[in-house]
């Protein structure tokens, strides 16, 4: 009770002291400034993709399927095992991704101590045993090593973990998100061109030459458009889960979703980075490098293909009304352009933000304007320099509950079309 009566003092006063400045606000406060960098290709390591087998062929490991990242194993005795996870390349963000299969010809428990490269255990353990549907790893077999001193972000993290998994002879998979490889995610795709208004292209290739699939949903030939990407990012899963809510909700049956395609076309990249998503990634696409900071120098056969895409469109009459980048982090937050720039022109996103943020009370979720627009290096301020759209960074928690993701997808999807009619 003293601590609390004390804590309540000091925030008083510190809350007197400081009324002339705006309040404390709570929740992820969200990334700095972006600094320049080169976005000329560099060497990245590509992961020797195979089977270990051990304990006289009775235990084995794979990381060869897409999405999967296991570097290295150790088998230390006991059923103890040591993961090691690397990176592409370095220097990279702290976005540790891993996906690995494991089983054994007699069931068994074993524990995994999951070590990182110069990095801290970011993404909780899902569990799968059809590399489809995911859970959360029981937490009565989790354990950090090493425990985080920060209260937040990487700083809060275990440097390492410990986990303990029921194994057998169907294979369990153990990865940092659930897996949507290029191939789920064209599945996807192509699950919605069933439609008759709902079509798919290649509108390039990238560096190991998957394709660049662009999604189109138009019920004729409308010269204004919403622009969406997603994935340039490899691990940024909950970002792409929010998008494909989004995307579905705008395509969908609804009388407000067939009123916004009488006006409207969309045009979506769900996978920005197939290379970077299928050879597990933590970060960069496989010229090493970090997409979102490509969008001025455009060194990237990726970025190139939706700028030229974008500028073909702008040279076939399009105006773009609406574009949004959806990406993950720590926690839920928007990233839209500070309306100091974009003027009148810009208020539709902080409109959009308000009523989504009215709908969805249950999760608070912090702004952060920009006013750094040039040189344009993230998508979103080439969205807006060069095509003139209103637009955003969606970023959705690595850990927010899937089934809000979802929700919030859907909500966001409503309240643009409201936005757009009113508009028009
Ligand atoms: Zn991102």
């Amino acid at each position: 009770m003293k601590n609390k009566l004390a804590y309540f003092t000091l925030f008083t006063l510190a809350f007197v002291a400081c009324k002339n400045q705006k309040p404390a606000t709570q929740g992820y406060q969200g990334q700095g400034k972006s600094a320049v960098v080169s976005t000329l290709s560099k060497p990245v390591q590509k992961q020797w993709k195979g089977i270990w087998t051990f304990n006289e062929d009775t235990t084995f490991f794979s990381n060869d399927f897409e999405s999967g990242r296991l570097n290295g194993i150790t088998s230390d005795g006991n059923n103890h095992y040591t993961a090691l996870i690397t990176a592409e390349n370095t220097p990279v963000n702290v976005s540790p991704w891993y996906a690995f299969k494991v089983w054994s010809k007699t069931p068994k428990t074993i524990t995994i101590k999951m070590t990182y490269q110069d990095s801290r255990s970011r993404y909780y353990p899902k569990i799968s045993t059809d590399g489809e549907n995911f859970t959360p790893l029981d937490s009565t077999n989790f354990t950090g090593i090493n425990k985080g001193t920060g209260d937040f972000g990487i700083k809060a993290v275990p440097e390492m973990v410990e986990i303990k998994v029921a194994i057998s002879e169907k294979p369990t998979y153990i990865t940092a998100q659930e897996l949507y490889g290029s191939t789920r995610v064209k599945s996807w795709i192509d699950s919605l061109t069933t439609k008759d208004y709902i079509s798919t292209y290649e509108i390039g290739k990238s560096r190991e030459n998957r394709a660049m699939n662009l999604m189109e949903v138009s019920n004729g030939v409308h010269k204004k458009a919403v622009m969406v990407i997603s994935r340039q990012h490899p691990p940024e899963v909950t970002g792409f889960l929010a998008m494909k809510s989004f995307i579905e909700t705008l395509s969908g049956d609804s009388p407000k979703a067939q009123k916004f395609r009488e006006n409207y076309d969309l045009f979506v990249v769900p996978l920005m980075n197939p290379d970077g998503v299928d050879n597990g990634n933590w970060r960069h696409n496989m010229g090493g490098i970090d997409l979102n900071r490509d969008w001025q120098d455009f060194n990237q056969p990726e970025t190139r293909s939706v700028r030229d895409f974008l500028v073909k469109k702008e040279s076939e009459g399009y105006e773009f009304v609406f574009g949004a980048d959806f990406h993950s982090t720590w926690d839920d937050i928007y990233y839209p352009i500070d309306t100091t720039i974009t003027g009148e022109k810009g208020k539709i996103v902080f409109d959009w933000i308000n009523n989504i943020t009215k709908r969805l009370p249950q999760k608070h979720t912090n702004v952060k304007p920009s006013t750094d627009i040039k040189p344009t290096m993230v998508s979103r301020n080439y969205f807006y320099v060069n095509q003139n759209m209103p637009a955003i960074v969606f970023e959705l928690g690595d850990n927010t509950p899937r089934d809000f993701l979802k929700e919030k997808g859907k909500v966001a999807a409503e309240e643009l079309m409201d936005l757009l009619d009113n508009q028009n």
